[in-house]
C-alpha cells in the first residue's frame, strides 16, 4: 500500500475502529481546450491528472452515511433516506449526493462509512468536486456489487452535483475523472457522449503540462456561470438551432443584429472554441504537440474578450508563461480565477514559474502556485 493509500486507510481505522473494505480514488483534471462548450452540446479535450481524491470505504447495513474528510470539517452523519436536493449542507452534499443518485439509478445504498483524503486543491479549477464524486461513486458501486459502466457512473456523479449540491455544471469533469487514461487526453462529444483517447506524449515531445494556480478562488462564479448558460440558450433560440453546437460562424455573424451584444460574442466564443477543439485533436492525432500554441492562445483570447470569464490574474499568468517560453497557455475550467495551464519545454519549467511569480508580485497579487502535472488514469480501486 503506498503512503497516501495507507494514510487514508489508517484514518478510517482511527475513526471507525475497523479496517475499510477498500480504498478508491479518482483524479482531478485540466481541460486542454474546449471551455464553456460542454453545456452547448459541444466538444471538449480534458485530461485526468496525477492529483487524486482517495476514499476509504466500509459497508454499513443501517442506512446511515458517516462522512469524514482529512481536508474539510465538519464530519457528517446522516440517513441515506434523508438525502435529496437542498437537504445536505457543505462538502457532505457531494458524497451524500452520489449515494442519492445511485439510489435513483436503482442501486439502493445500504449505508457506508467514508473517509476522504484529497490532493486536488479545492476551488482551483482542477475539479476536486468531480474527483470527490467519482471516487465516492466507484467506492459505493463496488461496495454494493453494482455493475454500472463508467459513463453511467459519471452521469450519476454529475447528477449529484447538479441536483443535490445545486451546481449546474456540464458532464465533462465527471467523464474525464471516470474515463481518463495515463498519457492521453479524452476527446469527448458532450452531445453523443462518444469518446476517443487521444495520445498526449508529452515526454516524447520534451514538454511538460504546467498548472498555474492563481490562488484566486472562482469569484462570482455562480451568477456569472448561470448568466453565460442563459446567454447561450438565448443565442441558440435566436439562431433556431437546438444548441450552439449546431451553429456555424457564418450563421452567428449573419445574425449579429438579432443576437446583439454581448449575445454575438458569447455565441462566437462557443462556435470558434468547438472548431479549436477539433483542430487540436487533429494536431494530437498527428503527434504535433508543439503546434498547439496558437490554438491555446486563441482560446484564451476568446474566453477573455468574447466570453469574458477570465481574470486579471489568469491573463497575467498566461502572458508571463508565454513570455518565458511556454509553447502556449490558457485559462482552464470555468474561469473568474482558478488555474491556467501552459505547455512548457522541459527545461523552461523553472523560468516559467519564476516569471509568473514575478509578474504576480509586480501586480500585487498573492503568490501563484506553479506545478507540473501528468496525464493520468481515471477512477480506480487502490486497495
Ligand atoms: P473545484 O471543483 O474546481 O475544485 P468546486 O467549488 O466545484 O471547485 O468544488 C470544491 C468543493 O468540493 C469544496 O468546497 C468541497 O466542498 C469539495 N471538496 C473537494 N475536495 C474535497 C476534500 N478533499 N474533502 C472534502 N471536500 C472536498
Ligand atoms: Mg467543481
Amino acid at each position: 500500500m503506498s503512503g497516501r493509500t495507507a494514510r487514508v486507510a489508517g484514518a478510517f481505522r482511527e475513526r471507525t475502529g475497523r479496517d475499510p473494505d477498500g480504498v478508491w480514488a479518482a483524479p482531478g483534471r485540466v481541460n486542454l481546450i474546449g471551455e464553456h462548450t460542454d453545456y452547448n452540446d459541444g466538444f471538449v479535450l480534458p485530461a485526468a491528472i496525477d492529483r487524486l481524491v482517495r476514499v476509504a470505504a466500509g459497508r454499513r447495513r443501517d442506512g446511515r452515511l458517516r462522512l469524514w474528510s482529512l481536508q474539510t470539517e465538519p464530519p457528517a452523519d446522516l440517513a441515506v433516506a434523508e438525502v435529496g436536493p437542498g437537504r445536505v449542507e457543505g462538502w457532505a452534499a457531494y458524497p451524500a449526493g452520489v449515494a442519492w443518485a445511485l439510489g435513483r439509478a436503482g442501486v439502493e445504498v445500504a449505508g457506508a462509512d467514508l473517509v476522504v483524503d484529497g490532493d486536488v486543491p479545492a476551488g482551483s479549477g482542477l475539479s476536486s468536486s468531480a474527483a470527490l464524486e467519482c471516487a465516492t461513486a466507484t467506492a459505493l458501486a463496488d461496495l454494493h456489487g453494482a455493475e454500472l459502466d463508467r459513463p453511467t457512473l459519471a452521469a450519476l456523479a454529475r447528477r449529484a452535483e447538479n441536483e443535490v449540491v445545486g451546481v449546474p455544471s456540464g458532464v465533462m469533469d465527471q467523464m474525464v475523472s471516470m474515463l481518463g487514461r495515463a498519457g492521453h487526453a479524452l476527446f469527448l462529444d458532450t452531445r453523443s457522449l462518444e469518446t476517443e483517447q487521444v495520445p498526449l506524449p508529452l515526454e516524447e515531445a520534451s514538454l511538460r503540462l504546467v498548472v498555474l494556480d492563481t490562488r484566486a478562488g472562482h469569484r462570482l462564479v455562480d451568477g456569472a456561470y448561470a448568466d453565460r448558460r442563459a446567454a447561450c440558450e438565448a443565442a441558440a433560440a435566436t439562431l433556431g438551432v437546438p444548441a450552439l453546437r449546431d451553429a456555424t460562424l457564418e450563421q452567428v455573424e449573419g445574425a449579429a443584429g438579432a443576437l446583439g451584444d454581448p449575445g454575438l460574442r458569447r455565441a462566437r466564443h462557443v462556435v470558434t472554441e468547438n472548431a479549436r477543439v477539433l483542430a487540436a485533436v487533429e494536431l494530437l492525432r498527428a503527434g504535433d504537440l508543439d503546434r498547439l500554441g496558437p490554438l491555446l492562445a486563441a482560446s484564451h483570447a476568446s474566453l477573455r474578450d468574447d466570453y469574458e470569464v477570465s481574470s486579471d490574474e489568469l491573463d497575467t499568468a498566461v502572458e508571463a508563461a508565454v513570455a518565458a517560453g511556454a509553447v502556449g497557455a490558457r485559462m482552464t475550467g470555468a474561469g473568474f480565477g482558478g488555474s491556467a495551464i501552459a505547455l512548457v519545454p522541459t527545461g523552461l519549467v523553472g523560468p516559467v514559474a519564476d516569471r509568473v511569480a514575478d509578474a504576480f508580485a509586480a501586480a500585487g497579487f498573492a503568490a501563484p502556485e506553479v506545478t507540473a502535472v501528468i496525464p493520468a488514469d481515471g477512477a480506480h480501486r487502490l486497495a
